[in-house]
């Protein structure tokens, strides 16, 4: 059974076991409501003093988080588990159903609107929710990206630089649950009004990442995004049960690559036709030659050349073939030492 809520603060964090919540928030435009489906589980074990929220569909695009925090709303049984989880599988409802980023009701960004505004359009609405009502309830945050249909990325985890070194160490520890390829430490410098930013900024352990790209639903992003979250409550006691490998076919542990300053997230410098000529995940040395930017205005034209501006690895290359200028082609980041 479902319940739907019009008050957020109707919901029941505390109830035993484990119930399905739709919370309404009213829309700008019309009568009616944008229904953000919530799951509160609360294990039959015993309280737990770190607790977990689970979010997918911050970008409606973006479809790995939503779909492995959805199979988790029926898989996890509160019988075995202690503690609390929270489950919001799509977060920016109308954006997820309007396969958007942003949403069609606002046309924001969720991701760029926190702390939010309980007066604010609904994106600023749900996240000030968020903000209020759950973060101050969790010890850890798992925030689910992928590329949508802007960017490509390795698989990997991610977080922003820390101050706090004993918060930076568990935040290491628990990225590293979701056994991705690489883990990124991202600039904080590019937006503000991220829901990772504030939730690190409460001290809170957050993890995002990326778990695929194209608008589709990546096979391996989507197996490491639902066990690593299960890894995650393992970790914290809430699920029993030991870590597990989830990529056994890549013994290594996860490589952590950071880039923390905007001048290593480059911008395109024209408007074109975008061909890379690296794959993802590998080393290259600066100078090495990245792709080419083609101009369709005139097919005897020289392509212009994208070469590396340092060595280090390729985490982000632009997804789709037409660029324009001032988007971000490519990122290198490199080890952390
Ligand atoms: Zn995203």
């Amino acid at each position: 059974m479902t319940q739907v809520v019009y008050k957020p603060t109707d919901i029941d964090f505390t109830k035993p076991g484990k119930h399905h919540y739709l919370v309404a928030f009213p829309l700008d435009s019309n009568w009616g409501n944008s229904l953000v489906p919530l799951t509160v589980i609360n294990g039959l074990n015993g309280p737990s003093e770190k607790n977990v929220v689970a979010i997918g569909g911050t970008h409606g695009n973006e479809y790995e988080g939503q779909v492995s925090v959805k199979r988790l709303c029926r898989d996890l049984d509160p019988a075995t588990m202690r503690g609390r989880v929270i489950l919001i599988p799509q977060l920016s409802q109308s954006a997820c159903v309007a396969n958007r980023r942003e949403s069609p009701l606002d046309g924001v960004n969720i991701n760029r609107a926190f702390p939010g505004n309980p007066r604010g359009t609904i994106s600023y609405r749900i996240s000030n929710f968020v903000k209020t009502q759950i973060l101050p309830q969790v010890h850890a945050v798992l925030d689910i990206h992928s590329g949508g249909n802007e960017a490509i990325f390795p698989l990997c985890a991610s977080f922003h630089p820390i101050p706090d070194p004993q918060q930076r160490a568990e935040t290491a520890r628990v990225a590293q649950l979701f056994d991705t390829p690489f883990i990124m430490l991202y600039s904080s410098q590019m937006h503000s009004g991220l829901l990772t930013d504030e939730a690190e900024a409460m001290g809170k352990i957050t993890i995002g990442g990326e778990f695929g790209f194209a608008e589709s639903t990546h096979r391996k992003g989507t197996l490491h995004a639902y066990e690593g979250i299960r890894n995650v409550l393992r970790h914290y006691g809430l699920l029993p049960g030991d870590i597990v490998k989830i990529d056994p076919a890549r013994p290594a542990a996860p490589r952590f690559v950071q880039a923390v300053n905007l001048e290593d997230y480059i911008p395109c410098p024209k408007d074109g036709v975008w061909e890379p000529t690296v794959d993802l995940g590998v080393d290259v040395r600066v100078g090495e030659l990245l792709g080419r930017l083609h101009d369709f205005s005139d097919h005897s034209s020289e392509p212009v050349e994208i070469r590396a501006h340092r060595s280090g690895v390729v985490m982000m290359l632009h997804f789709a073939a037409q660029v324009k200028k001032g988007l971000t082609l490519y990122v290198i980041a490199q080890d952390v030492r």
